[in-house]
């Protein structure tokens, strides 16, 4: 995201209800079911959703229009919805998403979509499939609505009782149906695209032709429309990782929302955003998989070589390199599967000798090689090795020796 210039927003866990209810929308499943919403002193508050609302709020809040025509904010946190929990789908999860203020052009969309779709790469996901929709502004989903009422009216009694309610209060969300029965029944509704204006019609081709540059493969489904209400114009999912995720289960969700800024009772900002759910991303990538959590591991053998391990160990972190000190009262050979286990390459053993004597033991663990280093020098030859790529595995006799006379030694 910084390298796309974007900037981390923080916002509040918990927000007034009424944000969530006048911006989701009062007939989407995530206001009318799975809100975690509570009551404090008389004031409605909810446990955030999603995170657009809240960044929107604070965005007209602070009056950001005022000092800068373009806001990129990105976020990562938590977000609480009350879904049944089953795999890839829980009531706390975490989402990455990011929101763009102040650009109205498909450019900006187009960018994004083709970031996430590199991003995706670049964990692991190998072709994921873009999704993409326009469902104009309001002109056209009111013609728009009307046109899908007037071909569902028909069968209306087939549908599923959520989707007669909804082609009441809020026909669109008929199409975002998981039902089977209404899935059928929505089958040949009328497409939106048929429906856009002038001026929709124009920032959807923008969109396909700066996708079609950026060499962005992408879907045509204009029955998408997502689960929120606030949207207008782009729509897009990313689905991918089929075989550990299943077919229904989408990575990101984004689209434009240019009337949510106004609606807040801030100026006409157009916006658009993304969100990802980073647990799903976890399932469905390489991510979490390295094996190398830290760089070295430093061992003091008894308690009289602790001071002088946690000095070390300081001075390594604050040359930039990855290290545990492992204070624990365990064999050598205890400390040195855990350095293993953590995929260190490097294990610095200080003992009684090493302690009278100023120096350290310095195992390198990928090359089984081991030396002997005073301690003023020993950081810089750890910087030293780990700027060179580790050997291929080798069998040093005289490295063993040396390691099991050094467990001997052990208290
Ligand atoms: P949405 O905010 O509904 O557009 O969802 C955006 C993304 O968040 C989805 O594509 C999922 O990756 C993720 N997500 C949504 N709901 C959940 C959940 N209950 N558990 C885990 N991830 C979720």
């Amino acid at each position: 995201m910084e390298r796309l210039g974007y900037r981390e927003v923080r916002t509040p866990y918990v927000e007034a209800t009424p944000l969530f209810v006048r911006t989701i929308g009062s007939s989407t499943d995530v206001v009318e079911k799975e809100m975690f919403s509570f009551s404090h002193r008389d004031e409605p508050l909810t446990l955030r959703p999603e995170a657009t609302a809240g960044i929107a709020r604070a965005y007209v809040e602070h009056k950001v229009h005022n000092s800068e025509p373009v806001s990129r904010w990105y976020y990562l946190g938590p977000m609480f919805r009350a879904e049944r929990p089953q795999r890839g789908r829980y009531r706390q999860f975490s989402q990455v998403g990011a929101e763009c203020f102040g650009d109205a052009g498909p450019g900006c969309d187009a960018e994004m979509i083709d970031a996430l779709v590199a991003f995706l790469g670049d964990i692991g996901i190998a072709s994921p499939e873009v999704f993409v929709n326009s469902i104009g502004s309001s002109d056209t989903r009111a013609r728009y609505k009307q046109a899908l009422v007037a071909k569902l009216e028909p069968v209306k009694d087939k549908l599923s009782e959520d989707s007669q309610r909804r082609l009441v209060t809020n026909p669109l969300r008929v199409l975002d149906s998981k039902n089977p029965v209404d899935l059928e029944l929505v089958q040949d509704v009328p497409s939106v695209l048929d429906f856009l204006g002038n001026e929709d019609r124009a920032h959807w081709d923008g969109l396909r032709r700066h996708l079609d540059a950026l060499g962005t493969p992408y879907q045509v489904d204009p029955k998408l429309v997502r689960g929120l209400d606030y949207y207008g114009r782009t729509l897009f999912e990313i689905k991918g990782a089929y075989d550990k995720l299943g077919a229904g289960s989408t990575l990101i969700g984004g689209g434009r929302y240019d009337g949510m800024v106004a609606e807040l009772g801030g100026p006409a900002v157009p916006a658009i955003g993304f969100a990802a759910g980073t647990e799903r991303l976890l399932i469905a990538s390489e991510l979490g998989s390295e094996t190398s959590v830290v760089d070295v591991v430093v061992a003091p053998i008894g308690e009289g070589a602790v001071d002088a391990a946690l000095v070390l160990g300081r001075d390594a972190r604050r040359a930039g390199i990855r290290c545990e000190v492992d204070t624990r009262d365990a064999s050598i050979k205890a400390r040195l599967r855990r350095a293993n286990a953590l995929g260190a390459r490097i294990a610095l053993l200080i003992g009684d000798r090493e302690l009278a004597e100023g120096v350290a033991v310095l195992k390198d663990l990928a090359g089984h090689a081991q030396e002997t280093i005073a301690r003023a020098n020993v950081i810089t030859r750890v910087a030293d090795l780990l700027a060179t790529p580790a050997p291929a595995p080798a069998t040093m006799p005289g490295a063993t020796q040396a390691a099991s006379a050094a467990s001997e030694r052990a208290p």
